[in-house]
């Protein structure tokens, strides 16, 4: 078990996290604490210099000009893109999981820069995507995963990108591969969902799998009987 101190980065909490995606952040260090491993959520606002070293990242959603702005903070930080891509653990929620693409296209037809660190792209749908979502988790593992998705995007995969899950109702990426719709993206470093809840509040599997995958050591499963009977009312 790693002695350290497992450090979080919650990038944007100012302008990525209209739909409380900040308390993953807050899941993910209070499950180290539980399995008494040190862990620091170090927020990092607009206004700074985003640390470069954190075993994770956290960036939530937000509405589509906020996540002009994010991504174009992104852009301009090319040290923390790299250890995006390279070195640390990122979980992206939404308007954070579309920013890390190449590209997005507005309603007006106009498409903008990403961060280029996935191979997707997103454009907007005629309609909103709004309610309850339950999809089958790709990670090894992880289950059934459950969350409340709200985004305008629709996320198409590159052929070598992954989804995070399958979708069993709800709408999720809008992209279909095999005649199932998928959601999110999963890599080996980076797990991007349209999820909200927070995301890992609801799936602690999923907080699990990105706590092993950063620290290197599986992590335990809690029983948190609470949580459980939370899961079984949408799944
Ligand atoms: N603004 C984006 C969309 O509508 C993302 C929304 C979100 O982060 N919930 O697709």
């Amino acid at each position: 078990m790693p002695t350290s101190t497992v450090t979080i980065g919650l990038l944007l909490p100012d302008v990525l996290s209209t739909y409380s995606d900040a308390g993953n952040a807050t899941v993910l260090a209070k499950r180290l604490h539980w399995q008494g491993i040190p862990a620091e959520v170090l927020r990092c606002t607009a206004d700074q210099s985003p640390p470069t070293s954190c075993d994770i990242y956290v960036l939530g959603g937000g509405e589509d000009t906020a996540q002009l702005f994010a991504a174009q903070w992104l852009l301009s930080h090319r040290a923390l893109c790299q250890a995006i891509t390279g070195s640390s653990v990122t979980l992206a929620v939404c308007a954070g999981l579309q920013i890390l693409g190449r590209c997005m296209t507005d309603v007006s037809g106009f498409t903008h820069a990403g961060a280029g660190i996935l191979d997707i792209e997103t454009r907007p749908r005629r309609v909103r995507a709004v309610g309850e979502i339950v999809t089958d988790c790709t990670v090894p593992g992880v289950g059934k995963l459950c969350g409340f998705e709200n985004h305008r995007g629709a996320t198409t995969l590159g052929t070598e990108t992954r989804p995070l899950g399958l979708v069993r109702s709800g709408v999720g990426n809008c992209d279909r591969r095999l005649g199932r719709r998928r959601e999110g993206v999963y890599t080996d470093r980076i797990i991007g969902t349209y999820l909200h809840g927070p995301v890992l509040a609801r799936n602690p599997a999923l907080a699990d799998h990105l706590l092993s995958r950063a620290t290197g050591h599986t992590v335990k499963s809690l029983d948190v009987p609470d949580q459980t009977a939370l899961r079984d009312t949408y799944l």
